[in-house]
């Protein structure tokens, strides 16, 4: 079996500055992108499941950037015009899987996966199995799910099954033999902006529990509970539960509705608390207190997330840290390039002048006037070893400083800390320190849930906050929870 494998995987945050274009996106081709196999991310997780099934995965193109501003048209129209002529030039299919993530904006195009579908439907004709793998946090549309046969979200956050999702949707156009079978995805759209919640505890926990129970019904094929992703401008911001049946229409909308009714109820219990800085360093430090507390306390920065758009450069946390004189404390780590640059061209040993952070606007704080020792200093090629484990990431420069006595990393290129790899990069063994801070909202939990005694969020200002209401609507078609008290599902 031929099974052409493509993908443009985007979280657009619309209310970040400029536009995302070419430069910003990491591109797979031929055999870059069969060399993703093993790899636990949804190409690579496609393309192992491809080789297992003993079919012949084609590859297209797959292009992917870091959660950022609204996609410009020319680089979008790009993308899907190779995908498009890649495909026609791939001969005979018997299938194409999709690895997309479900909140692509573009410049005029709102609902990018659905344009992106449907485009693929074109290329191939009615014939052609179509599935795809998914971000749970999509924004996405029964237009979208009308041009596929199979629609697959992962179940997790930390996203740590985005291969077994993609090779759910290999499996699904495998089965399907080369024909298309008749199949009915339907699409609930519920009225909830959905805080960014982890699946590893909480009401995110029993949530997945209860919609994987679902897949087992008879005559269900998949349950998707799409989080959502509510940082951005659109028609439809919010959680969906997807349900696909064979052909069974009415079972489909059924379950959808009940599991959406079911959630709505609940939807209070998925409310975030909120942390400012200062109050996220006295709990932390209240958490490291007592005799025999196991350490580290590890602080995440939820609102100045790279993974959700936000610069990574904020310096809200880093400077309540330092007021507060912690001892035993390491950061890691500050996007910006001018300081690891100036740690680079110093040298290991020497003593710098800093302003840290704080360069892409107000809203992540001012930069912070620091005196800087340079401790360490590293290329920033690392490789994932939970979420995504075995896939590569390039940071950029990478330089540990000394502040104050704490620990401080900054890097070149913008991402959220997975794991303790960066931390590793620069010779810091985060379990032998009692406080641990990084910027990321849960994907930092696969990675460190084997070793924080205490996670402390911390919410200052910032561009991926829990105070969703901040940030204007003008595209919404209804009123959205927790934002608009009208917010109702009929
Ligand atoms: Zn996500």
């Amino acid at each position: 079996m031929r099974i052409a494998l493509a993908g443009i995987s985007h979280e657009t945050n619309t209310y970040c500055r400029g536009l995302t274009t070419t430069a910003d996106f990491y591109v797979l081709r031929g055999e870059r992108l069969l060399a993703t196999t093993g790899q636990e991310s949804d190409i690579g997780g496609a393309v192992s499941a491809c080789l297992a099934h003993g079919a012949d995965p084609i590859p297209i193109l797959y292009a992917s950037a870091q959660p950022s501003a609204t996609i410009e048209q020319a680089t979008y129209a790009a993308f899907r015009r190779e995908i498009v002529e890649g495909l026609a030039r791939a001969g005979p299919l018997d299938g194409v899987v999709l690895c997309l993530h479900g909140a692509g904006v573009v410049e005029g195009i709102e609902d990018l996966e659905a344009d992106l579908a449907q485009a693929v439907r074109t290329a191939v004709g009615p014939d052609v199995p179509i599935a795809a793998s998914f971000d749970l946090h999509g924004n996405v549309s029964q237009a979208m799910a009308d041009a596929l046969d199979g629609v697959f979200a992962c179940h997790h956050y930390p996203h740590i099954d985005l291969h077994e999702v993609a090779a759910e949707a290999v499996a699904c156009v495998v089965g399907a033999g080369g024909k298309r079978t008749a199949r009915t995805i339907h699409v609930e759209q519920i009225p909830m902006l959905m805080p960014t919640t982890t699946t590893f505890e909480g009401p995110g926990k029993r949530w997945l529990e209860h919609v994987l129970a679902a897949e087992s019904l008879p005559g269900v094929l998949d349950v998707s509970w799409f989080h959502g992703f509510p940082y951005t401008d659109v028609a439809h911001p919010g959680t969906s539960i997807v349900v696909t049946t064979q052909a069974d229409g009415p079972l489909a909308h059924r379950v959808a509705r009940e599991l959406g009714r079911a959630l709505w109820a609940e939807r209070e219990s998925f409310r975030p608390t909120s942390l400012d800085a200062d109050a996220a360093v006295v709990a932390a430090q209240a958490a490291a207190a007592p005799a025999g507390a196991v350490l580290p306390v590890v602080i995440n920065e939820t609102s100045d997330n790279c993974g959700g758009g936000a610069p990574g450069d904020g310096t809200h946390l880093l400077r309540a840290m330092l007021a507060a004189r912690l001892e035993g404390a390491c950061f890691g780590f500050l996007v910006d390039r001018e300081s690891a640059a100036a740690a680079h061209a110093a040298g290991v040993g020497a003593t710098i002048d800093l302003a840290l952070g704080g360069r892409y606007d107000e809203l992540h704080g001012a930069p912070l006037p620091v005196r800087a020792y340079v401790k360490a200093l590293h290329d920033g090629r690392i490789t994932l070893q939970a979420m995504f484990r075995g896939a590569p990431l390039n940071l950029g420069p990478l330089a540990r400083l000394v502040v104050d006595g704490m620990d401080v990393i900054v890097a070149s290129r913008r991402s959220q800390t997975f794991d303790p790899e960066p931390f590793l990069a620069v010779g810091i063994d985060v379990r032998r320190y009692r406080y641990v801070a990084l910027k990321s909202s849960n994907h930092f939990r696969a990675g460190f849930r084997d070793i924080a005694g205490t996670i402390v969020t911390a919410d200052p200002p910032g561009l991926t906050t829990h105070h969703i209401e901040v940030f204007p609507r003008t595209r919404a078609r209804v009123p959205l929870w927790p934002i608009d008290p009208a917010a109702r599902y009929e």
